[in-house]
């Protein structure tokens, strides 16, 4: 009863039109957008991944990062959908929960962003996924092992070396000394050439790490 009266005052939208689901519906994407929502296959071996990249021991994605995934994305972080963080965590829960027992997994770190960027939109939309996503499968989360001490330009348009280069030194890790982990999956919103995570993936690794990656939406090319 009291769902369907905080359904009434807060009517549910689907993530990807942004349009109101009917009650009874309780899936995030509504019945039309469901169709062009394709989940990516655990055991894809890497396809979608750039091979090239050497510190990530395996890559791990959700969904295809198409047209439509791109809307969820955006109002997620641009468009002040906090909210939206939770939900999304809890479906990558869904697809990987066996994963993280597989690989004995013992903390849960977002990728950071700079300072800069997290004043401009009062939340790093990593950080929800991973701290949900760590709470929901009972690991670790530290969300303060790496900072990124280098306010990076955007990387849409530059090249994959460029990439590296912008990236180069621009994660740290906190503590180098009291606290070390033995599995550590990271976890982005969005894979597009991977060198954001090899970049932290370089520095954990230094120190003793194993790091797989676990990202929300993968770009395919
Ligand atoms: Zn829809």
């Amino acid at each position: 009863m009291f769902g369907l009266i905080l359904d009434f005052i807060y009517p549910r939208k689907c993530l990807v039109c942004n349009g109101i689901m009917p009650v009874e519906d309780k899936n995030i994407f509504c019945f039309n957008c469901k169709r062009y929502i394709h989940y990516i296959n655990a055991d894809c071996d890497n396809e979608f991944f750039n091979k090239k990249n050497i510190f990530v021991k395996r890559n791990y994605g959700i969904v295809v990062y198409n047209e439509y995934f791109k809307e969820v994305i955006h109002r997620y972080k641009y468009g002040k959908k906090e909210h939206y963080g939770k939900v999304l965590a809890i479906l990558m829960q869904k697809k990987f929960e066996q994963i993280i027992k597989t690989h004995n997994i013992d903390v849960v770190i977002p990728v950071p962003i700079h300072k800069n960027r997290f004043r401009v939109r009062g939340y790093n939309q990593s950080e929800i996924l991973s701290k949900v996503l760590s709470k929901k499968v009972n690991v670790k989360h530290d969300k303060n092992y790496i900072w990124r001490s280098k306010d990076t330009k955007p990387q849409n348009n530059l090249s994959v070396k460029k990439r590296k280069e912008n990236l180069k030194k621009s994660f740290e890790l906190v503590d180098k000394e009291n606290v070390r982990y033995k599995k550590v999956l990271l976890i982005d919103d969005i894979y597009t050439t991977g060198s954001t995570l090899e970049g932290c993936a370089e520095i954990l690794t230094a120190h003793g790490s194993e790091v797989y990656t676990l990202c929300l939406a993968v770009a395919v090319k």
